[in-house]
């Protein structure tokens, strides 16, 4: 089989949104529930994706890095997870900027970037609707899935890390 290519892939979002959770269940499936918050790290996996291997790279982003930090990670990345937390109406709020932050790194480059609302199953303290996420989404032309790092049914943190790199694969 041919060496498939490396897809690199960055997980921006705030602080607490549940980025490492959602990293480490879609490369363990499995969930852990105290992860260093202050922790970066990068991960390789391969998965494959309609029929083909896909060799990835994950950054795992801190949240808190400077500006310049922040920066030089959305220059490494070729395809984005924005991940906000539908319980943290902030963390919604930091999504635009976020995206907008992306657009002038990656110019004239079009980013490929799916957005996540984690913590779904904290449905009762919901701040965030799921038709807002969807019209952001919209918005920005991406993507969209809610999903929980803790109860993963269905396997959609998988999906929308699949997507992302069939949309890395596709530009
Ligand atoms: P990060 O700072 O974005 O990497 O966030 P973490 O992955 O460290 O998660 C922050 C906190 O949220 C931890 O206490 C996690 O246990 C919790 N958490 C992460 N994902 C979920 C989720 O889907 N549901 C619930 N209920 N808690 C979560
Ligand atoms: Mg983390």
């Amino acid at each position: 089989m041919a060496k498939s290519p490396e897809v690199k892939l960055a997980v921006f979002g705030r602080a607490g949104v549940g980025k490492s959770a959602l990293v480490v269940r879609f490369l363990t499936r499995r969930f852990i529930w105290e992860y260093d918050p202050t922790l970066e790290s990068t991960y390789r996996h391969q998965a494959t994706i309609d029929d083909e291997v896909v060799a990835m790279e994950i950054l795992d982003t801190a949240g808190q890095e400077d500006p310049l930090q922040k920066e030089s990670h959305m220059r490494w990345g070729e395809g984005f997870v924005i991940v906000y937390d539908i319980t943290d109406r902030g963390s919604f709020e930091e999504v635009g900027p976020l995206r907008g932050l992306l657009e002038e790194v990656k110019k004239p480059k079009n980013v490929p970037l799916v957005l996540v609302g984690n913590k779904a199953d904290l449905n009762h303290a919901r701040q965030v609707g799921t038709e807002e996420g969807e019209r952001l989404a919209a918005e920005m032309a991406c993507a969209f899935y809610e999903c929980s790092a803790c109860a993963d049914e269905g396997g959609t943190v998988s999906e929308a890390f699949h997507e992302l790199c069939r949309e890395v694969r596709r530009r």
